[in-house]
């Protein structure tokens, strides 16, 4: 294992934001994350993982003690099939591109995680904020989560139902936050399983076929919306030199949407909603982004909306993370304002002054 100093983060984001970490490691093998946990608990410094850094704002003044960044490869499939030859097991580790594995099931013909194609980042990444997209999310396929648990110095296996999986999130970014380093991830795929044709843009996508799309062609449908959108890491594209959305779909109770379906209603509009768990509304934030006087290009010195999609925010260039959190700020007060909502935002911020 070696421990480097000085190392600027911002090529390591999506974003390009950020300074630099005191120290850092890139980690392959289990027993060197556990050997760089112990050097930050011996040296008293603050840790950080690090996937692909496609959901972080890392701020101007870096990080002041160690980032590990995860680097762990390998894509298994222990007891490839159970008893009826169709659920297959797939162990990854967590450093490897996510859009790999997802290539890779898709090519086994194993349905699951086809929608979910063209997310950047790390295996490692996806059970943190249960990511998903078009109709699925990891949750409705991981079977247990192989983590290093920090506060006990031991390897533990987290079968889902411990992951505490909801809307963008799990205990990984809330009640145990900062506890486990995830290792590997194991998702129970579908051999030739049913396809996952919930999302409206989908459906339209394939709206004149007489025949059920193959998963190959949902993977390269999902890949085309999301490049239209600039949701796919794409070079040349300024518009994906982002954290992907930067505010997650406000969660309402149903008396909160009936208020804010009334205002919307006085103003001749109508909110776009979706039902969500336990008698709640989940509401389009890029709605109410477009709709508080925020179009999507528009700009605040060197960070501005995304072209293609109103809940992006991006870097024009040569922004610094106060730019992006400017921008962030006036967004939210706006939204507020008009609607009285505050929206959360989705990355995680690095080294900020909270
Ligand atoms: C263009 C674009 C499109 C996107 N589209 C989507 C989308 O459709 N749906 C969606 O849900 N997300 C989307 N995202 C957000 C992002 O890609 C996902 O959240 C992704 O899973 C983050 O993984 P990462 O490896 O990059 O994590 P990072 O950004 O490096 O880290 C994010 C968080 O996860 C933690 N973390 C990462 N790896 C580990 C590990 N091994 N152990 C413990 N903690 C870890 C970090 O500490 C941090 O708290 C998009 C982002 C971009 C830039």
């Amino acid at each position: 294992m070696t421990i480097q100093e000085y190392v600027p983060l911002a090529p390591l984001t999506t974003l390009h934001v950020g300074g630099s970490a005191r120290y850092f490691a890139e980690l392959r093998r289990e027993d060197d994350v556990r050997e760089a946990a112990q050097f930050a608990k011996t040296h008293d410094l603050p840790l950080f993982v690090l996937g692909g850094g496609s959901n972080l704002v890392v701020a101007d003044s870096g990080w002041p003690g160690l980032i590990l960044r995860i680097a762990i490869g390998g894509i298994t499939t222990p007891n490839a099939t159970d008893a009826s030859g169709t659920s297959v097991l797939f162990s990854v580790g967590a450093g490897v591109n996510w859009d790999d594995f997802v290539a890779q099931a898709v090519v086994q013909n194993c349905a699951g995680v086809e929608c979910l194609s063209g997310i950047p980042g790390s295996v490692g990444g996806t059970p943190v904020q249960n990511v998903g997209a078009y109709g699925q999310e990891v949750a409705d396929t991981i079977e247990s989560v192989r983590a290093l648990d920090l506060k006990d110095d031991r390897i533990v296996v987290l079968p889902k139902p411990a992951c505490g999986f909801r809307y963008r999130t799990s205990i990984f970014n809330t009640t145990e936050r900062g506890r486990y380093i995830i290792l590997r991830v194991n998702y129970r795929l579908k051999r030739g399983g049913a396809l996952t044709l919930k999302y409206a843009d989908l459906q339209k996508h394939f709206a004149e076929r007489k025949t059920p799309p193959s998963l190959a062609e949902i993977r390269e449908a999902v890949r085309e919306i999301r490049r239209s959108k600039g949701m796919l890491i794409v070079p040349g594209d300024d518009d994906c030199r982002s954290a992907g959305s930067f505010f997650k779909n406000p969660v309402l109770s149903e008396a909160q949407f009936k208020d804010l379906a009334e205002r919307a209603e006085s103003k001749g509009l109508e909110i776009p909603s979706y039902p969500a768990l336990d008698a709640q509304r989940k509401v389009s934030a890029a709605w109410l982004v477009e709709h508080s006087g925020f179009s999507k290009g528009y700009a605040l010195g060197p960070a501005r909306i995304s072209s293609k999609h109103a809940l992006a925010l991006i870097n024009r260039g040569d922004a610094k993370a106060s730019d992006i959190v400017r921008l962030k700020d006036e967004i939210q007060h706006g939204v507020q304002e008009a609607w009285g909502i505050l929206l959360e935002p989705e990355p995680v911020f690095v080294g900020f002054q909270i």
